[in-house]
């Protein structure tokens, strides 16, 4: 790629699912779009990433948390958004949308997952074997299914614009389709969320006033 050729959308996937769906969003962006491998991450997000990658897609067979966090810290470190796009039984999950600097990152969106999740314990516990063996995890895909997330992850990519920090899930079971936000945690070094602003709180609770008469 020359120095001054435009920014192009990178696309990364794993397993069957990823690579079928990277091929289908490579075919949507007709010269506008490069394949990486996982171990090109660095290259993506290296010196002068924003002048070579406007977005980077991955797009995952099944969850690989370890993987995401890495490429979130280096997604906020370059300036370079990306999007997450993921067969997670039974959903189809595209998203979030990370912009750095404009939205919730990715290490909030798993936190507030597990905030909201009955049966974190065991999701640990699966998330824990995917990051010790990339080979392992539930095989098989329909095409149908490939088929519509990809349409979806590009038209967000198109038009990131009202997708930052959103989550657009797919009912793999009735194709219900279902979006939800992602609200960053108070005080995340990474995406800048400010603290609660305690001193406005103490106020409103009068923390002063009852201190002060020991009730
Ligand atoms: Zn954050």
């Amino acid at each position: 790629m020359s120095a001054d050729s435009a920014p192009t959308t990178a696309l990364l996937g794993f397993g069957d699912f990823g690579t079928h769906l990277v091929d289908l969003l490579a075919a949507r962006f007709p010269g506008a779009a490069r394949t990486v491998a996982p171990s090109d991450v660095d290259e993506v997000f290296g010196a002068g990433a924003r002048s070579r990658t406007s977005c980077l897609v991955v797009a995952l067979w099944r969850p690989a948390p370890a993987f995401c966090e890495r490429v979130d810290g280096l997604a906020h470190a370059a300036g370079v958004p990306w999007l997450l796009v993921s067969d997670e039984h039974p959903a189809l999950l595209i998203g979030p949308y990370v912009a750095p600097g404009a939205g919730p990152c990715f290490r909030c969106y798993s936190d507030r997952r597990v905030q909201h999740d009955t049966h974190r314990e065991d999701t640990r516990a699966v998330y824990d074997a995917y990051d010790k063996d990339p080979e392992f995890g539930p095989s098989g895909h329909l095409p149908s299914h490939v088929r519509i997330t990809a349409a979806i992850a590009h038209g967000i990519v198109s038009r990131p614009a009202g997708h930052v920090g959103r989550v657009t899930g797919v009912d793999k079971r009735n194709l219900a389709l279902s979006r939800h936000p992602v609200v960053s945690r108070h005080g995340c070094h990474r995406c800048g969320a400010p603290p609660p602003p305690r001193d406005r709180l103490a106020s409103l609770l009068g923390v002063r006033d009852l201190e002060s008469t020991r009730v």
